[in-house]
């Protein structure tokens, strides 16, 4: 009996001594598994801040856009793409070595004599008009412009000029106020500097609809059945469109709804029938 009592207890010993072998084992890879998986968390947890981080960026730049456009909300991104386009085109010409700057050429003065292209009268960033050019409002253009409103009239707009010839010294005045509002950079796309005004020409009509004041000098003007009717007809009574959508790089001006530029019946229906800028058609841009 105390034989087998002693092999009974050396089997037990033995049975729990190996127990607790598999106990510490097993204990080793637990733990081992759990740190495995500590670091994978980890890494997960790095790569999810990372991920925040950058949507907060994102988030911020898309802010600050916001705040950008809400700053220059009187823009549109046509307008601003085209504002862009010149700005890359600019780039482009400063690396060649040529000055110029918001589509002005850098230190040009003014000329003793107007610019006449194809018997055309011009009148623009490039092609300047003497100080002392002041022909006042074109009687010709005038008349064109009287015809045009009867004929608005029968369709039930009633046009109004309400800028047409502005001398060099009103220019400077309204140009220098627009730069003390706006800033050079933003009144350059909008205003001629004195000198540059196709106004001066006495040739250019800022039209509106009476009763629609609202729209006077606004784009929504060209949305408007009046601007549309102008759009489509001004060429039929010798005016055209002079700054189109889209044109900017070309033209120097944005978008202009209201501002038309007589060139008599004949030559503003080929400009009309062309598609083209003026520049394009006179082949100057
Ligand atoms: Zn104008």
């Amino acid at each position: 009996m105390k034989t087998n009592k002693k092999s009974y207890l050396r089997i037990g010993l033995l049975l729990i001594g190996i127990i607790a072998i598999a106990a510490v084992i097993l204990i080793v890879n637990m733990n081992q598994q759990v740190n495995e998986q500590e670091e994978v968390d980890e890494k997960e947890t790095t790569v999810d801040s990372e991920v925040t981080e950058d949507e907060k960026e994102k988030e911020l730049t898309q802010e600050e856009n916001g705040n950008s456009d809400a700053v220059q909300k009187e823009e549109t991104s046509p307008e601003k793409q085209s504002a862009e386009h010149q700005e890359k085109k600019e780039q482009t010409q400063h690396k060649q070595g040529t000055k110029e700057h918001n589509g002005y050429i850098e230190g040009q003065q003014l000329p003793s004599k107007p610019t006449y292209i194809q018997g055309v009268l011009i009148a623009n960033k490039k092609y300047p008009l003497p100080k002392d050019f002041a022909p006042g409002e074109s009687k010709e253009a005038r008349a064109a412009f009287e015809k045009m409103a009867q004929d608005a009239k029968k369709q039930g707009f009633e046009l109004v000029a309400f800028s047409t010839y502005r001398s060099y010294e009103y220019q400077a005045t309204l140009y220098n106020s627009y730069v003390a509002r706006d800033g050079k950079e933003k009144a350059d796309r909008y205003s001629a500097r004195p000198g540059y005004s196709e106004h001066q020409t006495g040739l250019a009509f800022d039209i509106g609809e009476k009763g629609r004041e609202d729209l006077w000098l606004e784009e929504a003007f060209g949305e408007s059945p009046a601007g549309k009717w102008l759009a489509e007809n001004a060429h039929k009574y010798g005016f055209i469109l002079r700054y189109p959508k889209g044109k900017e790089n070309i033209t120097g001006y944005m978008y202009e709804a209201w501002h038309f530029r007589y060139l008599g019946v004949e030559l503003a229906t080929k400009v009309k029938e062309s598609g083209l800028t003026l520049e394009e058609y006179l082949g100057i841009n």
